[in-house]
C-alpha cells in the first residue's frame, strides 16, 4: 500500500487535520506481472507457427528445381520474413526473461578473455567481408563477476552493431580495464555514429535511427534494449559516446562483486 499524507488547515480552531490517501498498488503489481506474462506468452505462441513455416519453406526450397516458376522466388520471400519474425520473437523472449529475473542472476567469476574470443570468432567472417579489423586490448586482469552467458550476449549485440553500422575499412575494438572494484568494457567503432538528438532514445525497444537501414541490415531494434537490461541485472551502467561520421563507443561498467 502506498501512503500519501497532507496536513489540512481548518478555518475553525479545532486543530489540524490530516488527509491520508491510501493507494492499493497490488493491482499495479498484478498488471506489471500480467504484461510480462503477456509478452512471454505471445512470443511462445508466435514461435511455434514460425518454426513450422521455416521448416516447410526449407524443405520446399530443397525440392523445387531452380527457375521452374515463381515458387522459388516466393518461397525465398516468405522464408526471409519468417526468419525476421523469428529474430524479433527471440529478442522479445530474451527481454522478457531478463525482466523477470532482474536482480536475480546467479553470479560467478569468469575470464572475459574466452568470451571475447568467442564473440570475435562469431563475427570474424562478417568483419572480413566488410574489411573491418577486430582488435582487443586488456589493461589489467580480465576477471569479471556475473552471468557469463548474459555478458556474452551483450557483447555479441554491441559488436554486431559496431560492424553493421560501420563502413568498410574500419576497426572494431574491445578494451577491457580493471579499476576500483569495477570492470570497464568498451566497444569502440569507427562507424557512422549516432545523431546527438537520438542518443537518449537508442536503448528504447524498437527505436532505430534509420528504420529502413536497420531492417535492411537484419536488425530487430531490440539489441540495445537487451544490452541495457543485462547491464542493469549486474547493477552496472552503460554509456555511449558518439559523434556522427566518426564512430561510437559503448562503455559498460560492471561492479567486481555481485
Ligand atoms: P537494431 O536491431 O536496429 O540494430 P539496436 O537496439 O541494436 O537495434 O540499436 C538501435 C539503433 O541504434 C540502431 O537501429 C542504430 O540506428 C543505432 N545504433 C546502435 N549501435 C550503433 C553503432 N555502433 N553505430 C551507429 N548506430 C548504432
Amino acid at each position: 500500500v502506498q501512503v500519501h499524507g497532507t496536513l489540512l488547515r481548518r478555518q475553525d480552531d479545532r486543530g489540524p487535520r490530516v488527509l491520508l490517501v491510501l493507494n492499493d498498488i497490488t493491482r499495479l503489481k498484478q498488471l506489471e506481472a500480467m504484461r510480462r506474462d503477456f509478452v512471454a506468452n505471445v512470443s511462445h505462441e508466435l514461435k511455434t507457427p514460425v518454426t513450422a513455416i521455416l521448416g516447410f519453406v526449407e524443405t520446399l526450397l530443397d525440392e523445387v528445381p531452380d527457375g521452374a516458376d515463381h515458387t522459388q522466388q516466393f518461397l525465398n520471400i516468405i522464408g526471409k520474413h519468417a526468419n525476421r519474425l523469428n529474430l524479433i520473437i527471440e529478442d522479445l523472449l530474451a527481454l522478457s526473461r531478463l525482466e523477470s529475473q532482474e536482480g536475480m542472476i546467479d553470479p560467478a567469476r569468469f575470464s572475459l578473455e574466452r568470451i571475447i574470443e568467442r564473440v570475435f570468432e562469431g563475427y570474424r567472417d562478417q568483419a572480413r567481408r566488410k574489411d573491418i579489423h577486430l582488435r582487443v586490448h586488456y589493461d589489467g586482469h580480465a576477471q569479471a563477476c556475473g552471468a557469463a552467458n548474459l555478458l556474452e550476449q551483450a557483447l555479441n549485440n554491441l559488436v554486431e552493431n559496431a560492424i553493421k553500422y560501420s563502413e568498410p575499412g574500419g576497426e572494431v575494438a574491445i578494451i577491457v580495464e580493471n579499476r576500483n572494484k569495477e570492470i570497464r568494457i568498451q566497444v569502440k567503432d569507427t562507424g557512422q555514429g549516432i545523431p546527438q538528438e537520438d542518443v537518449p532514445r537508442i536503448f528504447e525497444r524498437f527505436f532505430r535511427v534509420d528504420r529502413a537501414r536497420s531492417r535492411e541490415l537484419g536488425g530487430t531494434g531490440l539489441g540495445l534494449a537487451i544490452v541495457k537490461h543485462i547491464v542493469l541485472a549486474h547493477q552496472g551502467e552503460i554509456m555511449v559516446d558518439t559523434r556522427e561520421g566518426s564512430g561510437s563507443t559503448f562503455t559498460l561498467r560492471i561492479p567486481q562483486d555481485q
